[in-house]
């Protein structure tokens, strides 16, 4: 059958070209049909399969979510320990998919979208389980109309820590020797220390047992998607709801994270006293790494030269030579309102710049401004208003024409997903000096899958997954990892 062609949805579309479902009520979650009127439209297309596959997740959603029947039926036998082999005398069978939060926001946020594709590929109903830590507090709307998916921790009978040497993990199950298929529930550890018998997830034969246990929970810190794309029973469903591989979490985040009111709040504010009255939009997200340290100095030297010779900011000029119009009174050309937004834990960064356009002028004469919502400081994993800070500053960035991010970063990657803009990517630093070329435009929009399982099914030894298949490439930002083309 001839397959409809992939579109890209109309500028101020507030559904997205059908990726959202009209069925929910605006007030509940403000940003949901709002976004897209500070966003600029997706140059993406979208497939009509995808559309359709989001509408049938959404029914069986429904269906199974906390609160249903359904749930109170497969709750109970994961609580008398029961594996999924005996069919529910009711005909609906509901096998479930846990995220565990792991990691900063950028993490959790990218590990939700892969869990959730995943899930798409194997009817499984995507719930969080954010009970240890409350952190999903307030933070995203729900996604998933007239249903909720939000873990209620009470009656979840899973309540051990999850870690590496879970004896309900996939790969302590199957260094035993046993086969997974029995189980009533599995764990799935998908973090970056993971081993050879935790990465066999990516085979397909192992995915065959796996699709007979009615309950997986699993832990991940990091964008597992690319790994999906090397199983072959997946390959046929993923290439007609993606037949451009390049904008995967792109459409899956702009369905799933919209900020909640609370932050929502933050965002239009945030936009409003920066962004709304500029010509241009610039972000730039300034993020530095224990494992890769650099100078201040450095670092700032590193975005100025980055940003001047790629043409992202202009370069200022002797007083003499700047050109001072401002508003076009005198009869010249009125000056362009160019507005940069900086993100970062410290502040030092867009000081420098704000200090640098307030003692000189530009050749263009641009009224440049800088701005940076917070500076916190240091890192806080799990605190509430800081994660709702991050979000904000998150989708504020998205809303930007132009932007730079941290190699390696998530929180970049989440930016860059959302904004479904090829970032400028700072270039991490070469023995803690900045390198000689300060940034370089991102080959793809993709977030990079850091901890690739390097392992080969068919052979049952090592492999390298940047060259498994054509489509999945090593990083440019970071060698080890792989990311879709
Ligand atoms: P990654 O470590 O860069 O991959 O990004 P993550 O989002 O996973 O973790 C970093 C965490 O540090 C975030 O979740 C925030 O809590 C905090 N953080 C890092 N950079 C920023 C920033 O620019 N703004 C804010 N508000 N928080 C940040």
């Amino acid at each position: 059958a001839a397959v409809p062609l992939a579109t890209v949805p109309d500028p101020g579309d507030r559904l997205l070209g059908g990726l959202l479902s009209p069925d929910f009520d605006d007030r509940s979650c403000l940003s949901r049909y709002r976004a897209a009127r500070y966003r600029r439209a997706s140059r993406h297309a979208l497939s009509p399969h995808l559309v359709s596959a989001l509408r049938r997740y959404e029914s069986l959603h429904r269906l199974c979510a906390p609160g249903t029947p359904a749930y109170a039926r497969a709750l109970g036998r994961l609580r008398a320990n029961a594996s999924g082999d005996g069919a529910d005398p009711s005909g609906t069978r509901c096998d479930y998919l846990v995220w565990t939060p792991n990691a900063g926001l950028g993490n959790r946020i990218l590990s939700i979208a892969a869990g959730f594709l995943y899930a798409l590929l194997t009817d499984r109903v995507l719930l969080l389980n954010g009970s240890r830590h409350e952190d999903l507090d307030d933070l995203f709307c729900e996604p998933f109309p007239g249903s909720t998916w939000i873990l209620p921790p009470r009656d979840f009978p899973v309540r051990k820590k999850l870690t590496i040497d879970t004896a309900e993990s996939l790969g302590s199950t199957l260094g035993r020797g046993e086969a997974p298929g029995g189980a009533p529930w599995l764990y799935l550890h998908l973090v970056h220390n993971y081993r050879t018998p935790d990465r066999l997830f990516f085979c397909d034969d192992v995915q065959t047992q796996l699709r007979r246990v009615p309950w997986l929970v699993f832990q991940a810190d990091n964008y597992f998607v690319p790994g999906l794309f090397l199983i072959p029973r997946y390959e046929r469903e993923l290439s007609r709801m993606f037949p451009r591989r390049d904008a995967v979490f792109h459409h899956l985040g702009r369905y799933l994270f919209h900020p909640s009111n609370t932050v929502w709040g933050m965002v239009t504010r945030y936009h409003g006293s920066y962004f709304a009255k500029a010509d241009e939009r610039l972000g730039i997200q300034v993020r530095t790494f224990k494992w890769a340290p650099i100078s201040t100095d450095d670092f700032y030297g590193q975005i100025l030269k980055c940003t001047h010779r790629e043409n992202i900011l202009p370069a200022v000029v002797a007083r003499a030579a700047a050109n001072t119009s401002t508003g076009g009174a005198d009869g010249q050309q009125a000056a362009k309102r160019k507005a940069v937004v900086v993100v970062s834990l410290h502040g030092e960064y867009s000081e420098r710049l704000r200090d640098l356009y307030h003692e000189h002028g530009t050749a263009a004469g641009e009224a440049m401004s800088v701005f940076q919502p917070t500076h916190l400081g240091e890192q806080h994993i799990g605190d509430r208003q800081q994660n709702q800070k991050a979000l904000a500053e998150m989708v504020l960035l998205s809303f930007s024409d132009v932007v730079v991010t941290t190699g390696v970063s998530t929180f970049g990657y989440v930016i860059q997903g959302l904004a479904g803009l090829r970032p400028w990517v700072l270039v991490r630093p070469d023995h803690g000096k900045a390198p000689d070329t300060p940034c370089r435009l991102a080959p793809t929009i993709e977030p990079c899958f850091h901890r690739p399982p390097n392992y080969d099914c068919r052979t049952k030894a090592r492999g390298d997954t940047g060259r498994t298949v054509q489509h999945i490439r090593h990083c440019e930002d970071f060698p080890e990892g792989v990311q879709l083309l």
